[in-house]
């Protein structure tokens, strides 16, 4: 297993002194070395809290993340940082994470050098091969990256986060900002490098349709809980859950970005009072009444299939009516 997460949860504090957000609860994620997961929802669902507890940049405030098999809070100074360095994220804005006063060789060189992976000696040729490995000319490496189109820049963060020789990159919609034809090349730039560098990712997106072209298995979050999780072929043939079957209605032919989620019945309720029982019953077209009161567990429902529903195996006593009549 590359990275585990074991039964995390991450609470915030609200705005008001006494609540606190639950932004994530009980997620129990494996992701397998050399695996593309993703991961779905609507926006605050805690995709993004997940990620960040997977890199370590949040640290999650119960529960562990484990890598290699070990709990990497509890890892001495010099391995925690090696695993820092193991796992790296890219955002959908990489322009607010790239400092506009380096030049785009030494954002990228920066890391590496200091880290100690590249002598002085071989520095420009090092950075140079992490440019052409994202897509880049080496030839404008002394410019600003205001100098660059979106898609480049992108290319750049790309380029940064390789150049420390991660194993692992979580990617939070990185592509989301882009136009689509560029959201394909950063795909496709993503799948060369999986092949290339053997690496694990973790690709959060709002939208299906990115994560079915990239993904091995597809794991679907509601207001921070795991609500269904497959291989990539079962989600889109075979879904389970009906937040996932109302997801994919969702996912449009062409315009991915203004579409979304739109046929899906109610506002997505705020996160610091979520509904009781299943969190999802308030928009759901199958509510019966024990989804108002139990949580419904995450259970298999065929093999490596896993759904939180309480339609699952409990369809014989819908069908004969009685406790689980429509309401
Ligand atoms: Fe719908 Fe009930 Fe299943 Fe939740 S548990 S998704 S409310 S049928
Ligand atoms: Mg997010």
């Amino acid at each position: 297993a590359a990275r585990a997460g074991r039964s995390l949860k991450r609470a915030f504090g609200g705005e008001v002194k006494e609540a606190v957000v639950r932004a994530v609860n009980d997620v129990d994620l494996t992701i397998n070395r050399g695996e593309v997961v993703g991961l779905v929802g609507e926006s605050g669902c805690g995709k993004s809290t997940v990620g960040r507890m997977v890199a370590g940049i949040m640290p999650p405030s119960d529960g562990r993340v484990l890598f290699h098999g070990r709990d990497v809070a509890t890892l001495a100074a010099a391995e925690a940082k090696q695993a820092a360095l193991q796992i790296q994220m890219i955002f959908q804005d990489p322009y607010a994470s790239l400092n506009p006063r380096l030049r785009v060789a030494e954002i990228v060189g920066e890391a590496p050098w200091v880290h100690g992976l590249v002598q002085r000696d071989a520095w420009e040729g090092y950075v140079d091969d992490q440019l052409r490995r994202a897509g880049l000319d080496p030839a404008y490496k002394r410019r600003y990256p205001h100098q660059f189109s979106g898609g480049q820049r992108q290319r750049i963060g790309i380029a940064r986060a390789l150049a420390v020789q991660p194993e692992f990159l979580v990617c939070d919609e990185a592509v989301a900002a882009l136009d689509v034809s560029i959201q394909a090349q950063i795909l496709n730039l993503f799948m060369d490098l999986r092949a290339e560098l053997d690496l694990t990712y973790l690709f959060i997106s709002h939208d299906l349709g990115v994560v079915e072209h990239l993904s091995d298995r597809v794991v679907v979050m509601y207001l921070g809980r795991i609500v269904e999780e497959a291989p990539t072929d079962a989600i889109f043939r075979n879904a389970n859950h009906p937040y996932t079957k109302a997801l994919l209605e969702e996912v449009p032919r062409i315009d991915t970005r203004k579409r979304q989620f739109a046929a899906i019945k109610g506002e997505i309720p705020s996160p610091l009072n979520p509904p009781p029982g299943c969190h999802f019953h308030p928009r759901c077209p199958h509510v019966m009444p024990v989804c108002r009161e139990v949580v419904p567990a995450l259970r298999e429902v065929a093999s490596a299939h896993r759904s939180a529903c309480h339609l699952n195996g409990r369809q014989p006593a819908r069908m004969s009516g009685g406790e689980y009549s429509a309401c």
